[in-house]
């Protein structure tokens, strides 16, 4: 048995290491690729996928999983190994054509998707989507599942997570939420932003991300910021996790929002265990849980009355003109108005999630033959009146608006709004915790709740399954009450309701 693990530890921490070179690859195509280059880099990578899914399945690997799965383990090695087996087991089960086949449809639906939207035109990508949910659907037989076809897509991004349970959270969710938005949207008190959108030069706008990064905890020794079209976090290593923003002349709030949205991804990636790095407990444990460290120092911290208090004085500084008269009641009224809008991404805190529980919807109900594609720009029109009250004007800015189905990734969007409520109990565990945390983060002291976080959920890596790891951090099972309760109290009392 002594042999076994360490055999075993370097065959998955190779595995890694490709995996992390094929993430460097995509990081680039990102930020550096010139034009020309990209033919060159889908080959890479799929060159790389190869090696990466060859390796995974191989046999030696599957043996020692097999032997190390009946021995008796200490909590971190047993942690591997079940997380080893998870994954290959997965990986095994696809045979190499679908993987191909969902590969090449995918390729094709993008192009489609891009040109569908440029045209406005869903037939251009309704064939296309259809092959795709074919394609999902024998993937799913696949890899097996219990209940409904869809938790085999979702588990692969939650790992544990059952859609019919999730959708009752989010029932209960979108109970707390329609009724909220309404009030909100009735109050006479409704704030005005129109300060957030004078002209900020984009030097200066960097400047403060870097700050507001440097004052989190973001390591620029174990990373970098750089610039792209749609904000993100790459980490090819704890050592190593890169983040990008965007810059808006017009307007202060995507970059200064991205900065706290991408850093929070990027802590946790920065605080997994360093001493396991190669390994799965040294990984993020599911993409809510990665989702929830964004939105906390996004939304918990970064649109607080407490963190507008410490970064005004520097706002004021770096932007006299713009915001040298502004108080701090204005500024955060402004950065809080809530609005239903169509596009997801510029979704404010409340309608949010919305969006995300009516794609959720609609993706059950392809998955399950009750809805046909065809009928998807109707239900997503007809679902965005009755839940939102807005509805677009063409599909450009409704079905076809984000990149998510043309990449096959179903099942991925209730992490987003399981990300909002996990951050949101997280947020109240901490608060409870630590009585000044409030008081500090008016002084830029974000160093306790980085602790408290490092501690409660980035070194636990993936020790512990999601909704293990939130009940081990907060003492509470996931429960809608504290997100639902804390945007009811900042909005009540900001809209005067
Ligand atoms: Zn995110």
């Amino acid at each position: 048995m002594p042999d076994l693990y360490p055999r075993f530890i370097a065959l998955i921490r190779e595995i890694s290491a490709l995996g992390g070179a094929r993430m460097l690859l995509s990081w680039d195509q990102e930020i550096c690729l010139p034009p020309k280059g990209v033919p060159g880099r889908a080959r890479q990578l799929a060159a790389l996928a190869g090696v990466i899914h060859e390796k995974v399945c191989d046999e030696e690997l599957g043996t020692l999983i097999a032997e190390l799965s009946a021995a008796s383990l200490e909590p971190v090695p047993a942690a591997n190994v079940r997380e080893a087996k998870r994954e290959r087991d997965r990986a095994v089960k696809l045979p190499a054509s679908l993987v191909r086949e969902l590969s090449e449809a995918s390729s094709l639906a993008r192009d489609a998707w891009l040109q569908a939207r440029t045209q406005d035109d869903w037939s251009l990508f309704a064939p296309r989507l259809e092959t795709l949910i074919g394609l999902k659907r024998r993937e799913a037989e696949a890899v097996g599942y219990a209940g409904e076809i869809y938790n085999a897509l979702l588990d692969e991004y939650e790992p544990g997570a059952r859609v019919e349970e999730v959708a009752a959270v989010f029932d209960g969710l979108k109970a707390e939420l329609v009724p909220l938005l309404g009030a909100l949207m009735e109050a006479p008190d409704q704030p005005d932003d129109s300060v957030l959108r004078r002209t900020y030069d984009v030097g200066l706008q960097e400047r403060i991300g870097r700050e507001v990064l440097t004052a989190m905890g973001y390591d620029f020794e174990a990373g970098r910021l750089d610039v792209s079209a749609h904000p993100f976090t790459e980490g090819m290593d704890v050592g190593d996790v890169r983040i990008t923003t965007r810059y808006h002349e017009d307007d202060l709030t995507p970059a200064l929002y991205a900065s706290l949205h991408e850093g929070g991804h990027a802590l946790y990636e920065q605080g997994l265990p360093a001493a396991h790095a190669g390994t799965p407990v040294a990984t993020a444990v599911s993409l809510g849980i990665h989702e929830s460290q964004s939105r906390l120092w996004e939304n918990c911290v970064g649109r607080s009355r407490e963190f507008l208090a410490w970064i005004l004085p520097r706002l004021r500084e770096l932007f006299p003109e713009q915001l040298g008269g502004t108080e701090l009641e204005t500024l955060y009224r402004a950065v809080n108005r809530v609005a239903p809008s169509l596009i997801r991404i510029e979704a404010d805190e409340v309608t949010y999630s919305l969006h995300i529980i009516l794609r959720m919807e609609l993706e059950r109900a392809l998955l399950r033959g009750d809805a046909a594609v065809n009928d998807l720009p109707t239900l997503w029109n007809e679902r965005m009146r009755e839940d939102l009250g807005v509805a677009p004007a063409n599909d450009a800015e409704g079905v076809l608006q984000d990149i998510h189905w043309s990449f096959g990734l179903f099942g991925y969007f209730p992490t987003y709004a399981l990300g909002n409520l996990y951050a949101a109990q997280l947020f109240r565990a901490a608060a409870d915790e630590l009585p000044d945390l409030r008081d500090g983060i008016a002084r830029g002291e974000f160093r306790p709740l980085l602790d408290w976080l490092r501690e409660r959920i980035h070194r636990r890596g993936r020790a512990l399954a999601p909704r293990d790891l939130i009940r081990a951090a907060t003492g509470r099972p996931l429960d809608v009450a504290d997100f639902a309760d804390s945007l009811s109290e900042k909005f009540g009392a900001l809209y005067s309701i």
